[in-house]
């Protein structure tokens, strides 16, 4: 029998709710969501309004939260940049790497992504690994090979530490089509997908392989949440756009 897996739903903020904004938002979204034991939230501030929010759940142990972003090296000369250590230290547990607007907004690679893969590793933070083909690809019937590609570089930088750390990686199917675009994916595509990226997982990494959840990211909204939430193979939920609102944000965590 296939592993039952807590639904996951995470928003990603990207740059959006500065630090007043993002305490404002969490007095109104807790007012709509009250804690669930059968289900796992995770938000995705900025790393400027990270502490805010923090601070503004103080009273809700049951909202996790993560960062959008960490450099590959530990610490040093990086201007601008945040490294894994100093996301722990801030309260994150998890990590976003190779999201797309990463990948193909600011260039980063294969190999950047297993770098950063093994960093937040290393650190002890959770990666959430982002992966997906872009419209081209998938017109192209190139959708397997692209997310079996990116699934497979990202766990070499993996593979050099201990076999546990897979066992806190959560994977999110992100169609780079799909992002923000109004244009989500059909539920059995979305499925076609997830089983693609599930016996992947199973492969490399056996029962551990089994028991990663998988989410699904691309112009989620409160309309369309539950539909996407019970197709088969989708474990839980990435959000954007539709995480902003904090009544749309807590009725997905509701669907
Ligand atoms: C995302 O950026 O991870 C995302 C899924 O965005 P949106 O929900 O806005 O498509």
């Amino acid at each position: 029998m296939a592993p039952l897996r807590r639904p996951v739903l995470a928003a990603n903020w990207k740059m959006n709710l500065g630090p007043t904004a993002a305490s404002a938002f969490l007095e109104s979204y807790l007012s709509h969501y009250a804690a669930r034991d059968d289900r796992t939230v995770i938000l995705f501030p900025s790393a400027i309004a990270f502490s805010s929010a923090r601070h503004a759940a103080e009273a809700r142990p049951d909202i996790q939260f993560g960062v959008q972003n960490v450099h590959s090296a530990e610490k040093g000369a990086f201007t601008g940049e945040t490294s894994a250590s100093m996301a722990q230290d801030a309260g994150a547990r998890f990590v976003l790497i190779g999201h797309s607007e990463r990948r193909h907004v600011f260039g980063e690679t294969d190999a950047l992504t297993a770098e950063k893969m093994s960093r937040v590793a290393s650190q002890g933070l959770a990666p959430v690994l982002c992966v997906g083909e872009k419209f081209e690809e998938r017109e192209n019937g190139e959708t397997n090979e692209v997310i079996v590609r990116q699934l497979r570089a990202a766990f070499e930088g993996l593979l050099e530490n201990d076999a546990s750390v897979l066992g806190t990686v959560v994977i999110a199917y992100e169609p780079v089509w799909a992002i923000g675009t109004g244009r989500t994916a059909h539920p059995e595509d979305a499925s076609a997908a997830h089983a693609a990226i599930r016996a992947e997982l199973s492969a490399s990494a056996g029962s551990i392989g089994d028991s990663i959840p998988i989410l699904y990211g691309g112009s989620v909204t409160a309309l369309n949440a539950s539909t996407l939430l019970a197709a088969p193979g989708v474990d839980g939920l990435l959000v954007g756009g539709a995480s902003l609102d904090p009544e749309s944000w807590a009725a997905i965590c509701n669907a």
